[in-house]
């Protein structure tokens, strides 16, 4: 099984590692392929027995409760993204001489000879949004399209599914690249890189340079942030099509080859004729929703990648236009008494905190809940003069005092010392109280949530309902 693609699978001994979101559908389509396909599983519980059960029904091997033997004859693995590349199952089927394909691996060698062209978006922070921003924008165009990949229509679907595309708009994760080793994208954008997923990847640099294979293989752009050095190394490291150009975005004035803002512009002096001399117009910033600065940039990322499929010009503004960002990212709850709450409990991590916080200029800012090894150091050192107060919450509440401690002294500090669900009425009750007419009271929480909530969402919303108590007892 060499390069290009597979198209006899009769008979093919298939070990398809994990089972979960990935993993059965790929075990159903390559069993529906004529291969032999055997699922292995750590897990063993209920959960997994009643999937193994329906595999089995189909005639799909399962083995459960060991994910770590390759079995006898295998030809191929096919592994959900999450499973660590130190698993000695994969030392076990590198030692044998095989491939090791992931899920988007798996959909972009299984993807017909007409396929749509895909146009990838990775980065630490603001994929979803801008990969949903670009598929506005294409389909503002006449395009037809789907936003794909980690989210809304899966991979697999996309590829094999009756859906006929133009183009298709794709999230991938620095896992999901990590496992995609023949994959050319149209054109790609790594929008950013800070310290995440590290313990998977290993370092800092193994991490960066799975972020860097979405620029493999482009035909057109490799989509950089002008910003972020270590995107634009990515791309002078990457081997690319000829003739493929690298195009930077930026919040400042465009230079020659990237997409930038002027008076509140978005202009594109990249995919334009005489670029030398001329900027196209594309777009008001207050054509983005939210017009803060992180999520300009992300506007910026989409629409060079649209540009670079030679979409035009007022389709970017209207796609822009046409756009609403996700529940729980920078969403505008309500003003009480002069005070906006904005929801940002999507902001699981410093970099995203980072953003969030340098989109508003006198803020109660709430925070806390599991740090996942994060160090809070530099997030509130450059935030420090936006804030009016902070209030913290959850179980790594305390390195976040501490940081506060060290690097804005003088912005008071309510610390709740509760990791309940419901604390967060306390904790906005709190914030109304420092917060004067004007501030913005902020959730970006810097953390994840599962010390105290299901998952961000909950956190969330759980924040808008006490939003809305207090504005019914106002
Ligand atoms: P992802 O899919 O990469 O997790 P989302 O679009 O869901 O990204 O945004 C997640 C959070 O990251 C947002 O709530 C916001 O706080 C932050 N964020 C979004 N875009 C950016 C960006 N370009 N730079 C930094 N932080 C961002």
């Amino acid at each position: 099984m060499g390069g290009g693609k597979v198209t006899d699978w009769q008979g093919k001994n298939v070990t398809v590692a994990g089972l979960g979101v990935s993993g059965i559908p790929a075990a159903k389509v390559l069993h529906g392929l004529g291969a032999k396909v055997t699922v292995v599983n750590d897990g063993d519980d209920a959960r997994a027995r009643a999937q193994a059960a329906e595999l089995e029904a189909l005639g799909i091997a399962v083995r459960l409760g060991d994910g770590a033997t390759l079995p006898e004859g295998t030809e191929l693995v096919v592994t959900a993204p999450g499973w660590k590349p130190d698993k000695p199952l994969f030392a076990a089927a590198r030692e044998a001489g095989l491939e090791i394909w992931g899920d988007v691996e798996l959909a972009w060698r299984l993807r017909g000879p007409d396929a749509a062209p895909w146009l990838a978006v990775t980065g630490t922070n603001g994929k979803t949004t801008t990969v949903q921003m670009l598929a506005s924008i294409l389909k503002a165009a006449g395009l037809r399209t789907a936003a794909v990949g980690n989210i809304g229509v899966s991979l697999l679907d996309a590829v094999l599914g009756e859906e006929q595309y133009d183009v298709l708009a794709v999230e991938l994760s620095s896992y999901q690249l990590h496992w995609a080793p023949s994959l050319r994208a149209h054109s790609a954008a790594v929008l950013n890189l800070a310290p995440d997923h590290l313990d998977w990847h290993g370092s800092m640099e193994a991490y960066a340079a799975d972020k860097g294979r979405i620029y493999e293989g482009n035909r057109v752009a490799c989509v950089y942030n002008v910003a972020d050095k270590a995107t634009e190394d990515l791309v002078r490291e990457a081997d690319v099509e000829e003739g493929c150009r690298a195009i930077g975005f930026t919040l400042g004035a465009p230079a020659l080859s990237q997409l930038g803002v002027v008076d509140g512009i978005l202009v594109d002096r990249a995919f334009v004729e005489n670029r030398q001399k001329n900027a196209q117009e594309l777009a008001e910033v207050s054509d983005v929703n939210p017009p803060a600065p992180h999520n300009i940039a992300n506007a910026l990322a989409a629409a060079a990648l649209a540009r670079a499929f030679g979409v035009p010009p007022a389709a970017v503004r209207d796609g822009l236009r046409a756009f609403t960002p996700d529940a729980h990212r920078i969403a505008h709850v309500a003003d009480v008494d002069g005070v906006a709450y904005v929801d940002d409990s999507k902001a699981t991590n410093t970099h995203a905190a980072q953003a969030s916080l340098a989109a508003y200029e006198s803020i109660v800012w709430i925070a806390g809940g599991l740090a996942k090894g994060a160090v809070f150091e530099e997030l509130v050192a450059k935030s420090a003069g936006r804030l009016r107060a902070a209030v913290l919450i959850g179980a790594d509440r305390g390195l976040i005092r501490e940081a506060l401690a060290r690097h804005a002294p003088e912005v008071p500090v309510v610390d709740l010392d509760r990791t309940d669900t419901g604390a967060m009425l306390a904790a906005v009750q709190e914030a109304r109280r420092l917060a004067v007419a004007g501030d913005t009271v902020l959730l970006a929480p810097a953390c994840a949530s599962m010390d105290m909530f299901a998952n961000y969402n909950q956190r969330g919303d759980a924040f808008a309902e006490a939003v809305r108590e207090l504005g019914a007892g106002a």
